[in-house]
């Protein structure tokens, strides 16, 4: 009786009609078919790191209850805020140059995140962002960072290169570029020392880490996180800070990014706005992001934002001058832009009544646009990710200038579930081998081999 019974049961299932069948759950958006995606091999490369990307560590389980955060030779007890000097040299006579550092120790386990600004000097959207979020509108009880409720550890650096930053130079004082010295070594040149110190006290014990840049001079940037999507912790974090475009690459030599993720510490660049300005946009998504960031990994309450695409790019397109003059750049970075549209002209006292147009050549977004008027044929006027799907899905988020309203930047935006998110990949490789490659204004770094291999905006 039991047989027939079972029998009659699977006999009903397989004639019932297909719609009276349970439905699975129906996505709101259906994923975007894009023919210029993101390589096959790289596809597949990131899919397999994603694979095999485990669980939470057992050390920031609840269970385990609070412990004391050893920090350069201090315990910090739980549910704590520490403001600490750290000294890059560690010499007896002379500038040791001192930075603050503000640890906020949570009075639960959790990951330790680091967040950086001014690696590179001149940079001032990381120092503005983390001053504003060590002070008390951020921290403090019943603030987005309570102590007594965090789970885990922030050290907050606003300013690395601080001999930089005094000097407004993006450089160290002996000319070398911090972010290509990485992780250096304790007996080298000066930048070399402060790197590897850096490189032990602060960065090796943290888990993740999110280092605050801005274009380099004659240029801004449209806000964008940089992270090498084949990097699994790097990729979750890259993805919930919440922010529309996602450059897929390895950070350059000698980075901090780069080092970071060689020792399997989550590492992403946000890069926004120009040096030596203060670029209001820039860190308020900076810090938007930031905090979903810390939402997304359970360390503060609360869900964190999404944006309604992203697009992940894993190459570009330069658009240059073909003429010598002064540039008028009409569509800034962050300009959604059409095939043969008009991004900038260029002029030339010596025959003031000529104008000659620079033309985009894809549909896009310019990711990075030129700031100095000063060109000459071939200087980069703007650097473009070319979009052939998902235009509609962009053009609800544009402003009546057609510019991007990066998410973070028009207030809280609604909550979204992650699986409503439309990925919009853009496939190609970065012209040079990095994505600001073919920007090269800046004296080379201390070695041949580092200079061919020079990143200027990280
Ligand atoms: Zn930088």
């Amino acid at each position: 009786m039991t047989d027939s019974t079972e029998g009659s049961d699977n006999e009903q299932i397989s004639e019932r009609p297909e719609s009276l069948l349970p439905r699975s759950k129906r996505r709101r958006f259906t994923p975007l078919k894009v023919a210029n995606q993101i390589p096959k091999r790289r596809r597949k490369e990131i899919e397999k790191a994603l694979e095999g990307s485990s669980g939470t560590p057992k050390k920031w389980s609840r269970q385990n209850g609070p412990k004391n955060h050893a920090f350069l030779r201090k315990r910090i007890t739980p549910g704590s805020i520490r403001r600490l000097e750290f000294d890059l040299l560690s010499v007896d006579i002379g500038e040791s140059w001192p930075i603050p550092i503000t640890v906020v120790h949570g009075a639960r386990p959790g990951p330790t995140i680091t967040l950086l600004g001014a690696v590179h000097g001149n940079e001032l959207v990381g120092p503005l962002a983390l001053t504003y979020l060590s002070g008390p509108n951020f921290i403090g009880s019943g603030k987005a960072i309570d102590p007594d409720v965090l789970s885990g550890t922030i050290r907050i650096v606003p300013i690395v290169n601080m001999p930089g930053y005094k000097m407004k130079s993006r450089y160290m004082p002996d000319g070398r570029d911090l972010n290509r010295s990485f992780p250096g070594k304790p007996d080298s040149n000066t930048s070399y020392r402060v790197a590897n110190r850096f490189w032990k006290e602060i960065i090796a014990g943290s888990d993740y880490v999110i280092d605050l840049h801005t274009a380099a001079v004659g240029r801004t940037n449209m806000p964008q996180i940089r992270a090498n999507l084949a990097h699994a912790s790097s990729n979750k974090i890259a993805r919930s800070f919440g922010i529309e475009a996602i450059l897929d690459n390895v950070g350059p030599k000698g980075s901090l990014r780069r080092v970071t993720n060689d020792a399997d510490i989550a590492c992403v660049t946000f890069e926004g706005g120009g040096p030596d300005e203060l670029d209001p946009e820039s860190v308020q998504v900076s810090l938007y992001g930031i905090l979903n960031v810390l939402r997304s990994l359970r360390m503060i309450p609360g869900h964190p934002s999404r944006p309604s695409f992203r697009i992940l790019a894993s190459g570009s397109l330069w658009i240059r001058s073909d003429q010598g003059g002064l540039l008028d750049v009409l569509a800034p970075a962050g300009s959604f832009v059409d095939e043969g549209e008009v991004v900038a002209t260029v002029t030339n006292p010596e025959r003031p009544s000529e104008s000659h147009d620079i033309i985009s050549p894809t549909i896009g977004l310019i990711i990075c646009s030129a700031t100095n008027p000063f060109v000459t044929a071939g200087t980069p006027v703007g650097h473009i990710l070319p979009v052939s799907k998902g235009v509609q899905t962009i053009r609800k988020r544009l402003d009546d200038d057609d510019c991007l309203v990066i998410s973070g930047a028009d207030g809280d935006p609604v909550w979204r579930d992650d699986d409503e998110v439309e990925d919009i990949t853009v496939g190609g490789e970065w012209s040079g081998g990095n994505v600001d490659a073919e920007w090269s204004t800046n004296p080379p770094t201390d070695s041949d081999e580092e200079a061919a291999e020079s990143d200027p905006s990280q």
